[in-house]
């Protein structure tokens, strides 16, 4: 398995999506966000990025089926919200229509079947965090054999303000490449073996995650440091290359099933650089049950050396 296509076609599908984000970044979209049924926020960029991305994978692969966070309820309902979107998509595909935009949204809003191979895509990562000037990340994963085998993430904010493109593929090893000078280098999770030396992270959004549970937990654990509070899976990004040791999420809703597309592209960077990532239980993380990670509740990556230690104290 090289994956060397695969991983030429995604970088490059997730770098224009990133342009497209951060182009429209630039405008100030908070009166122009829209909530979905979910209650979460969702702009044009999400719908642009989707759209660049799809449309590049379908090119290539045109077997290959992609599970994706957008649909196309809302444009269809939202005229304006079109006609902006369309706006922006002719800078990056001149003479797309709306109708075409319009179908290969809807490639990837299927329901998600257990099929040998698939693409997984969150088109922006942390959209809170893209409308209030944090963190946020274009997250592009590929699973075969209910394995994942390659993840991407473009991080516009992370490691510095340059950007990264940070990617792991099986039993390759994951890297970083700077988006601004290209430079590519191998990342690695840090040694950390004395859990009172780790930093943990966590979301931002405490409607998200359990801040006062991973706040006892670090507390038993005798972990001192404040949590590192950064959006999306930059949180994954920040394992794998040791700038934390230590992710832990618990739903604030215990009901709340997380979505594959916010775990598959990161857990395979996390593990190529080293790291370790489970359930609260310490099952591996399920990508093949659909659009949900039904089988797996909470989620935990670490350094590897850490993993066990914890695992103790959440079982
Ligand atoms: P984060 O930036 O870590 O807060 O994660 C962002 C992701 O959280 C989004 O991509 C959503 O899919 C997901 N999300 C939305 N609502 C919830 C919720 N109630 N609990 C946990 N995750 C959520
Ligand atoms: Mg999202």
């Amino acid at each position: 398995m090289n994956l060397i296509k695969e991983l030429e076609v995604g970088q490059r599908a997730v770098q224009a999506a990133l342009e497209l984000c951060c182009r429209v970044g630039k405008n100030n979209l908070k009166g122009r966000t829209i909530s979905k049924q979910d209650r979460s926020p969702v702009t044009i960029a999400d719908f642009g990025s989707q759209i660049l991305i799809t449309k590049e994978l379908n090119k290539a692969y045109p077997d290959d089926p992609i599970i994706a966070e957008e649909d196309t309820d809302l444009l269809k309902k939202n005229n304006s919200l079109c006609q902006q979107l369309m706006k922006q998509l002719d800078l990056s595909i001149p003479g797309l229509t709306r109708a075409q935009a319009l179908e290969i949204l809807a490639f990837g809003s299927k329901s998600g079947q257990s099929v040998e191979r698939f693409w997984v895509l969150d088109p922006i990562d942390g959209t809170k965090g893209f409308l209030n000037g944090r963190q946020y990340a274009v997250a592009l994963g590929l699973i075969e054999n209910n394995q994942v085998v390659l993840g991407i993430l473009g991080c516009p904010h992370f490691p510095d303000e340059q950007g990264g493109l940070f990617y792991g593929v099986k039993g390759q090893g994951s890297f970083v490449k700077n988006l601004g000078s290209n430079v590519c280098r191998k990342i690695a999770v840090d040694g950390i073996e004395n859990i009172k030396q780790a930093c943990f992270c966590e979301s931002v959004e405490s409607a998200h995650a359990a801040h006062d549970f991973h706040s006892q937990v670090c507390k038993d654990l005798g972990i001192s440091t404040p949590p590192y509070r950064i959006d999306s899976q930059v949180k994954y990004a920040a394992v794998a290359s040791g700038v934390a040791s230590i992710y832990l999420r618990r739903p604030k809703d215990e009901h709340y099933q997380e979505k594959i597309w916010d775990h598959a592209p990161g857990a395979i960077i996390v593990e190529e650089a080293g790291g370790c990532v489970s359930d609260f239980s310490g099952r591996p993380l399920d990508f093949t049950k659909g659009r949900k990670l039904k089988q797996n509740c909470g989620i935990l990556v670490t350094n590897g050396f850490l993993h066990q230690t914890i695992l103790q104290k959440l079982f």
